[in-house]
C-alpha cells in the first residue's frame, strides 16, 4: 500500500525540515528514512527500475530524502547532495562555466573556494575578481558583461561576516545574464532564503550548521525554480535549465554523498530550527560580553548596530547566526585566547553544537595569506555553541584575563 506524498511547500520551515522528502517508508513505514546502504538494485525485466532507482551514484533513496528536504528548506526546485561543500562547489562551477568565462567572487571567500576557483579552475582557463561585495558600485564595475558568467555571495563572510544584499546584487547579475550563487552556510536556510532574493543556487558546506554536530563532511546545492545556466550556454543535456546542468554533473563527476553521511545529515536538519535559535542567543550574550571587555579591541557581529552591513542584514536575516569575531591587541594575544580556552575547543570548522575557537590567519585561512583575501593576525573567530550561556561567557572571560 503506498500513500501519496504529502506536499509541504505551504508548511512552516522546522515543519518542512523535519517532514518534507521523509514520508515514512512505504515498505515498512519506518519513520525516518532508513539507510539504504546499497550500490545497484534489481530491475525488474531490462531497464524495469523500482522507483527510478538503478545504481547509487545516479540516486540513493537515503540522498533523495535529503535532497528533497533540502530543497524544500531553502524553497528551491531541486536539490543535489554531495561528498563536502567543496565538491558541490566544483560541481557547480564545472557546470556553469568554460574555459575564457570570468566570475565575481568576494575579497573574504571561504579560503578552500577561494583556493577551488584560483588554484583549480584557475589552471583550466577560468578568471575570477575578488570584490567587497557590500560595495554594490564594486561589484558592478567587476562584472564584465559577456565574460563574468558566475557572480559568487557568500553572506555573511568568513571569517569577518561581512554582509551583502542578495537582491541588489541578483538584479546585477541577472542584467549581465550570469548566474548569482549564494553559500548559505553561515547563515542556513533557517536565517536567510537566498531564492526568494533572487539568487539562481544555494551553495551549502552541510559539515557546519545543517550536519550541526562535527560528525560528517558533505556538500549541498538547491537550484531556484526556472534557473537558467548563463546566457548562451546550452548544458550537457541540450538545455539551458540550471538543474538539468547540475544533475548531469553530479552523475558524471560523481562526487556524491554516501548513504550514512545523506542520514546523517538528514537528521541534523530536523533540529536546525531549535539549533539555530540557541546558537542566536547565546552569540548575542558572547557579543555583550566581548564588547565590554577592556582586551578587546573590536567586535565583529552582524547584530551589533555599528557593524558596516547591520542594516542590510537585518532586512535580510531573522536573525544575526551563530559565529562571532573579535580582534585583540596583537598576533600573540589572538594565540593565547584560542590556546586558553576550555569549554571552546581549538579547532577548524564552525556549526556543530559545541563551541570551537580559532585563528583564522594560521588556521582556516592560512592558505589565502599573502593574497587579497589575507586576514589580521589579531583576529580570532567563535563558533558559538549551544552549551549553558554562563560557562560560555566565563570560559572566555578567563582567557582574556
Ligand atoms: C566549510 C565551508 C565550505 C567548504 O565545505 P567543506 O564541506 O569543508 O568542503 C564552503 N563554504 C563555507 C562558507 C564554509 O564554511
Amino acid at each position: 500500500m503506498t500513500e501519496t506524498p504529502h506536499d509541504w511547500t505551504d508548511a512552516g520551515f522546522a515543519t518542512r525540515a523535519i517532514h518534507a522528502g521523509q514520508d515514512p517508508d512505504a515498505a515498512t513505514g519506518a519513520v525516518v528514512p532508513p539507510i539504504y546502504q546499497v550500490s545497484t538494485y534489481k530491475q525488474d525485466g531490462v531497464g524495469g527500475l523500482r522507483g527510478g532507482y538503478e545504481y547509487s551514484r545516479s540516486g540513493n533513496p537515503t540522498r533523495h530524502a535529503l535532497e528533497q528536504a533540502l530543497a524544500a528548506a531553502e524553497g528551491g526546485t531541486r536539490g543535489f547532495a554531495f561528498a563536502s561543500g567543496l565538491a558541490a562547489e566544483d560541481t557547480l562551477l564545472r557546470a556553469v562555466l568554460r574555459p575564457g568565462d570570468h566570475l565575481v567572487i568576494p575579497d573574504d571567500a571561504y579560503g578552500g573556494s577561494y583556493r577551488l576557483i584560483a588554484r583549480v579552475l584557475g589552471p583550466w582557463g577560468v578568471d575570477h575578481t575578488p570584490v567587497d561585495l557590500s560595495d554594490l558600485d564594486a561589484v558592478a564595475a567587476a562584472i564584465e558583461p559577456g565574460r563574468t558568467k558566475v557572480v559568487w555571495v557568500e553572506t555573511p563572510t568568513n571569517p569577518l561576516l561581512g554582509v551583502s544584499d542578495v537582491a541588489a546584487i541578483s538584479a546585477l547579475a541577472r542584467a549581465a545574464g550570469a548566474v548569482l550563487a549564494v553559500d548559505n552556510t553561515f547563515a542556513t536556510p533557517y536565517l536567510q532564503q537566498p531564492l526568494s532574493l533572487g539568487a539562481d543556487v544555494v551553495v551549502h558546506s552541510t559539515t557546519k550548521y545543517i550536519g550541526g554536530h562535527s560528525d560528517v563532511v558533505g556538500g549541498a546545492l538547491v537550484v531556484a525554480e526556472g534557473a537558467q545556466l548563463p546566457v548562451g550556454l546550452v548544458g550537457p543535456t541540450g538545455t539551458s535549465d540550471l538543474a538539468d546542468a547540475v544533475a548531469f554533473h553530479q552523475n558524471a563527476s560523481g562526487a556524491v554523498a554516501g548513504p550514512f553521511d545523506a542520514w546523517l545529515t538528514l537528521r541534523g536538519l530536523r533540529t536546525l530550527a531549535v539549533r539555530m535559535d540557541r546558537h542566536c542567543a547565546n552569540a548575542e550574550a558572547v557579543v555583550r560580553f566581548l564588547s565590554s571587555h577592556p582586551a578587546v579591541r573590536e567586535v565583529i557581529y552582524p547584530g551589533l548596530p555599528e557593524h558596516r552591513d547591520h542594516e542590510v542584514a537585518a532586512r535580510q536575516m531573522r536573525a544575526f547566526g551563530g559565529m562571532v569575531a573579535f580582534r585583540v591587541e596583537s598576533k600573540e594575544a589572538a594565540l593565547a585566547v584560542c590556546e586558553r580556552t576550555r569549554v571552546f575547543t581549538l579547532a577548524e570548522s564552525l556549526g556543530g553544537v559545541e563551541s570551537l575557537v580559532e585563528h583564522p590567519g594560521l588556521m582556516t585561512h592560512a592558505s589565502v595569506a599573502g593574497s587579497a583575501l589575507e586576514v589580521p593576525d589579531d583576529l580570532v573567530r567563535l563558533s558559538v555553541g549551544i552549551e549553558d550561556v554562563a560557562d560560555l561567557v566565563a570560559d572566555l572571560g578567563q582567557a582574556l584575563a
